[in-house]
């Protein structure tokens, strides 16, 4: 094993701990964001992304990290924020004494963080990282863990358009509604089933035909071009695949009234949560909705570790959770995206005060 490893600390106001690794021998270099730990240690996802520069993998670490803290506070996972990127290439960089390493820089902040899968890195990946730290989740049954998370994200996915649907039209029964996913990966696909299965008229787009003739074939899904989905007229939205789709050029061309899907970061920024409550679209604020895999991953923590079942009760949350939301939205004159950063921080806050 490399001996080489060098962590130094980066001080970032607003944040508990970021730690750099790098170790030359491997290639390492990586960066661990612990957000917040009050609600209870910071878990997140690790991401292999080749980031132009270190100063641009530390914008996007701090972002998605205080992200999970957001997301775990109001999904009431009784855990804090934390992400860790590794910068490089994927298809070059990836190796057994890469992974030890990073093992080892997650280990040395104590349980402060834990670690799990995320964008370019696997279940297999994690457990190498395993090997040099306990504090790594989402592994598979087999190991003890909670397993994929995407069956769980896409049912509490289903339950939100439910709710979404009953809060737009006053009946959450998706049966007859036209209903339109972008990306039919493990999330969209599982979700676009669910709802033909309840009677929808569903309409998919990705770039995946072979995905797409297939649940044509068994879930009798229309397909609609990639760029026409987002502008199709529908009774939902559910966008499924990217982030930031939601921006000053897509939303005067949206032909919806209601956005519920799993992708993260759908408002390119925060104000075009504002211009969709502008245009009376209702949205279903990401990080709520897609909350699934993380509740299921979260259940690995309590006592006597995952249970499948305690995981589904959780799940069955969101619509209440983002019934809240759309209500608070009503009641003060704001989105509902802004409603959620704000219940985040005042659970985080008032966490911290009781502390005190
Ligand atoms: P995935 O990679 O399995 O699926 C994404 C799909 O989108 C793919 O089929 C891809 O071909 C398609 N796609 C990509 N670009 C497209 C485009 N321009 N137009 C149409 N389709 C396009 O990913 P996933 O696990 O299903 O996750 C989907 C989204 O949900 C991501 O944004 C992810 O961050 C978010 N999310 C996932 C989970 C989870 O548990 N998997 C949890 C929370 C959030």
């Amino acid at each position: 094993m490399s001996d080489t490893l060098q962590i130094s600390e980066i001080p970032v106001e607003g944040y508990e701990r970021v730690v750099r690794g790098i170790d030359p021998q491997t290639g390492l270099h990586a960066i661990v964001a612990v957000h917040d730990t009050t609600l209870g240690p910071a878990l997140g996802g690790l991401r292999m992304w080749n980031y132009e520069s270190e100063e641009a993998a530390l914008f996007d670490v701090k972002r998605l990290s205080k992200g999970m803290s957001y997301k775990s506070a109001v999904a009431h996972t009784g855990l804090g924020g934390g992400k860790a990127v590794i910068i490089g290439d994927a298809k070059k960089i990836k190796s057994e004494a890469l992974y030890l390493g990073m093992g080892r820089l997650v280990d040395s902040l104590g349980g402060l963080y834990t670690t799990a899968e995320d964008v370019n890195t696997t279940i297999g990946d994690l457990e190498i990282v395993r090997r040099s730290t306990k504090y790594v989740s989402g592994l598979s049954r087999e190991s003890g863990g909670s397993g994929n998370p995407s069956p769980y994200t896409a049912y509490g996915v289903y339950l939100g358009v439910r709710a979404a649907l009953g809060w737009a039209y006053d009946n959450d029964d998706p049966k007859g509604k036209t209903i339109a996913v972008q990306g039919v990966g493990a999330v969209g696909g599982a979700l676009a089933e669910r709802l033909a299965e309840a009677g929808a008229k569903v309409f998919a787009a990705d770039r995946n035909q072979k995905r797409l003739d297939e649940l044509s074939k068994s879930h009798g899904i229309e397909q609609i071009a990639a760029d026409e989905i987002l502008t199709m007229e529908c009774d939902l939205l559910a966008p499924c695949a990217l982030g930031g789709i939601l921006n000053d050029e897509s939303i005067p061309k949206l032909r919806t009234r209601v956005i519920a899907g799993a992708a993260n970061n759908l408002l390119l920024k925060p104000e075009h949560g504002k211009a969709l409550a502008d245009r009376d679209v209702l949205y279903a604020p990401d990080y709520v909705i897609n909350a699934g895999g993380i509740v299921n991953v979260s259940v690995e923590f309590h006592d006597g570790g995952y249970n499948e079942e305690v995981a589904m009760r959780k799940i069955e949350r969101i619509p209440q959770a983002l019934k809240e939301l759309w209500t608070i939205a009503k009641e003060e004159d704001i989105a509902p995206s802004d409603a959620a950063d704000r219940l985040a921080q005042r659970i985080i806050a008032e966490a911290k005060a009781a502390k005190a």
